[in-house]
């Protein structure tokens, strides 16, 4: 049976207070999110946080899911990072076909086998970065591109990489481990450095049917994934929430609640401007936080710094071409800059 939300939102403030918060300098300076912190995560039910419960997920509504996001990422936004990129490979295994989905889904659901992703550059106009061809007989796929940003490497099992195949969306699940036909760089990063992310190049891997997730219509997947980052959001309203918390500003954290109510409600025609106003309501929150610090928010152990790196970071997460018009109409005097 699924869980109430209020219960699993609970569950993950507690672990975010108790756990992740007082170790957040440390996991930051960390070359990678130490594992135990996953573990954790895995351990309260929340890698299946999207997961339907026939399968040991805790299937959250999307509200609930939501303030799970920003409970974590508002105690250690690297942490988070690295965790929810898992999520789209539970929902893309729940409606898998059922031998795929009954190979796969329970153990990623109770974060047994953990998932990156391999979508971002799939939203870039021109030729794909990455390409799927058949096999042949037996359903399986031929990948080749690259794929500029992929959390987790070292932390994650499989990657659910999404590749074109004329108007087709191909998804699959690549084995997180370097090869002949895998090859990463490590993305050295100003903010979210203990994420592990690096760039990914496939040439010629090949993917049995058995580890197809879905083969879907792109137009499909571009309508699906507008709605979906709706959720990245919540990223930028926990840090907002953890820097008005710090300044003991009631009204910081009115205007994120505010601003958590419209993500809430989803009206998909109000995402990207609901998005803008929450990373750049966390840039104002945070930057208040290190003027309030003095010379001492600097410090590489002082939380005003990192917190002002998360916010930084989250401009551009998830960003798309709407999003960022609507930050720069905003930021800049003579409206969006092409
Ligand atoms: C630390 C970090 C970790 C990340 N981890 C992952 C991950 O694990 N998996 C994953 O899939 N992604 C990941 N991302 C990707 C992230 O979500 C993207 O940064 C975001 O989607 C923007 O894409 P981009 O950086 O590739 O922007 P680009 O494609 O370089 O484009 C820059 C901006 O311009 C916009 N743009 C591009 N082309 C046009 C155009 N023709 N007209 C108008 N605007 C345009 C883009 O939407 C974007 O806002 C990560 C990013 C960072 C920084």
């Amino acid at each position: 049976m699924a869980e109430p939300g209020a219960s699993v939102v609970a569950r993950a403030y507690a672990i975010a207070e108790d756990l992740l918060w007082p170790a957040a300098a440390a996991i930051d300076r960390a070359p990678a999110v130490p594992v135990g912190y996953l573990d954790a995560l895995a351990a309260a039910g929340l890698y299946g946080l999207y997961g339907p419960a026939h399968a040991g997920g805790l299937d959250a509504d999307a509200p609930s899911a939501g303030r799970v996001v920003a409970a974590l990422a508002g105690a250690s936004c690297a942490t988070a990072l690295v965790w929810v990129q898992h999520h789209s490979a539970v929902r893309l295994a729940a409606a898998a076909p059922p031998s795929v989905r009954d190979a796969w889904l329970g153990r990623l659901c109770r974060g047994e086998v953990r998932s990156g992703i391999a979508v971002a550059a799939m939203r870039r106009p021109g030729p794909p970065a990455m390409t799927a061809r058949p096999l042949g007989r037996g359903g399986g796929w031929v990948l080749d591109g690259w794929a500029p940003w992929v959390t987790g490497w070292g932390l994650v099992d499989v990657v659910a990489v999404a590749a074109r195949h004329g108007d087709d969306l191909v998804w699959s699940l690549v084995d997180a481990v370097g090869s002949s036909s895998v090859r990463v760089e490590p993305q050295p990063l100003a903010a979210e450095a203990a994420s592990a992310t690096v760039a990914l190049t496939l040439s010629g891997h090949r993917v049995e049917a058995g580890r197809v997730l879905a083969v879907e219509a792109y137009e499909q997947w571009r309508a699906r994934d507008a709605r979906g980052l709706r959720h990245n959001g919540y990223f930028a309203l926990g840090v907002t929430e953890r820097a008005a918390r710090l300044l003991g500003s009631t009204e910081l954290a009115a205007e994120a609640e505010a601003l958590a109510t419209a993500l809430d409600e989803g009206r998909d025609e109000l995402v990207a401007g609901v998005r803008a106003e929450a990373s750049l309501l966390a840039v104002r929150a945070t930057t208040a936080l290190v003027a309030a610090g003095g010379g001492g928010a600097v410090g590489l152990g002082d939380p005003a710094q990192r917190l002002a790196r998360d916010a930084m970071f989250l401009l551009v997460f998830g960003q798309t071409p709407s999003i960022r018009g609507e930050q720069l109409a905003r930021l800049l005097p003579g409206g969006t800059r092409s």
